[in-house]
């Protein structure tokens, strides 16, 4: 096996055990409490899991594409929540890995790979979300620091974050060529968090509103020059969004293995000279999520090898929303086949199915997926 395919079999193997012997028992209790759980994130570090897409020169582990979903569908098989921790520090951790100073580099990454500090992503806004390019958090720059406002809303960990990677707008007229990030740290005056939202689904992620209220940020903390923040934040979206349809795999995987595990143990399968309905279904689930798997793991490639000429935001879109939406059918079909019974938490499967319903909304609505394909395809390219 080549060296790039060890690593990645090395990560599959790892994420495996993590799921199975770590997550999978505590599944279900981090749902019902709907609480964020540090034991997840201390087991995960252990792991390098929060420092996978870091740079070895600051401590990361330099992984790719690839295996970041492969960890990411591994632990979605049985945790939502929890794989959701690994997507949102390398989301978070992007932006600056892409485009940050050296300084800032040193300043950020380092921390989060050793001292197992979590980084959040923060741009969706009360007023806007899909629209990203008419955010209103405002930095204005006076002497050697600027003068941050704002409200983001919808921010994963940004309650139990160590640093916010925050898009604002410098330039509100330019639009696209306004918008700049920061690296601002956790006990920054005027950064504060507000409400913490409570989810039908995903339940044990923390998504809070975080508050910018005159947050003073050296120049220091910026990433890149002003007006860059658009084009690193699309960087990182192409980046994670198979990630995302990993975790969409990993779900309907989950409700499958579940379906499987729960007809055997009925018979459901063995009586039969021809296989049952319920292995036909349960087969057309698995061709359906075969297809995702594919389109998943085409997109982490292009990323990994750097593709030229492709239109990779393409890719990209159609993994995190054909995943996702069939992570849908899945999770709800197999709600259906075990009827009344899959409606209770004695089963994994409406969980699963809530889940699903999230992952069709967050990191871009599937609706945008979809508009971000037609854009390209209309575009040519
Ligand atoms: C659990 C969770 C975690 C999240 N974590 C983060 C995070 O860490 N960081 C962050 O910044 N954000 C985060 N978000 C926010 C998320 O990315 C936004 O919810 C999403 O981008 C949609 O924005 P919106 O909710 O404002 O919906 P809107 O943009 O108001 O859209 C409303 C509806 O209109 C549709 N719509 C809008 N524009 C179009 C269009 N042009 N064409 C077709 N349909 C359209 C949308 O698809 C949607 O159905 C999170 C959201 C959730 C649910």
């Amino acid at each position: 096996m080549d060296p790039v395919e060890q690593m990645r079999e090395n990560w599959r193997r790892k994420a495996k055990e993590v799921g199975k012997n770590f997550v999978a028992p505590r599944a279900s209790e981090i749902d019902a409490r709907g609480e964020f759980s540090w034991e997840i994130v201390e087991e995960f570090a252990r792991h390098g899991f929060l420092r996978l897409l870091i740079p070895k020169q600051y401590g990361g582990e330099e992984g790719d594409i690839t295996s970041f979903c492969i960890i990411v569908e591994e632990l979605a098989r049985y945790c939502a929540s929890s794989a959701l921790l690994v997507v949102v520090q390398a989301v978070g951790t992007m932006p600056v890995a892409l485009g940050g100073s050296e300084e800032l580099k040193e300043r950020v990454l380092p921390h989060l790979a050793k001292k197992k500090g979590l980084i959040c992503f923060c741009l969706t806004e009360p007023e806007f979300g899909s629209d990203a390019a008419s955010i209103r958090t405002k930095a204005i720059l006076e002497g050697d620091s600027y003068r941050i406002n704002g409200r983001k809303c919808f921010i994963t960990n940004g309650g139990v974050s160590d640093f916010y990677t925050v898009f604002t707008t410098t330039q509100p007229d330019r639009r696209i060529e306004g918008i700049t990030g920061f690296v601002i740290e956790k006990g920054t005056p005027g950064l504060s968090v507000g409400k913490i939202e409570e989810k039908m689904g995903i339940r044990g992620s923390n998504t809070a509103e975080v508050i910018l209220d005159d947050v003073r940020v050296p120049i220091r903390q910026r990433i890149g020059e002003e007006g860059v923040g658009w084009w690193l934040m699309m960087r990182t979206l192409n980046r994670s969004r198979p990630a995302i349809g990993a975790m969409a795999v990993g779900v309907a995987q989950g409700a499958i293995d579940y379906l499987i595990q729960y007809g055997q143990q009925r018979d459901w399968f063995v009586k039969k000279e021809v296989p049952s309905p319920s292995l036909l279904e349960i087969v057309e689930m698995m061709v359906e999520v075969e297809a995702s798997r594919a389109i998943v793991y085409k997109s982490a490639q292009m990323m990994d090898e750097k593709a030229k000429g492709i239109p990779v935001q393409m890719f990209s879109a159609m993994a995190k929303y054909f995943a996702s939406d069939i992570a849908m059918k899945v999770t709800t079909n197999a709600v259906q086949m075990l009827h009344w019974e899959g409606l209770t938490a004695r089963h994994p499967l409406e969980r699963m199915m809530r889940d699903a319903k999230v992952i069709q909304i967050f990191e871009g609505t599937n609706q945008i997926q979809r508009a971000v394909v037609a854009h390209t395809l209309l575009k040519g390219k």
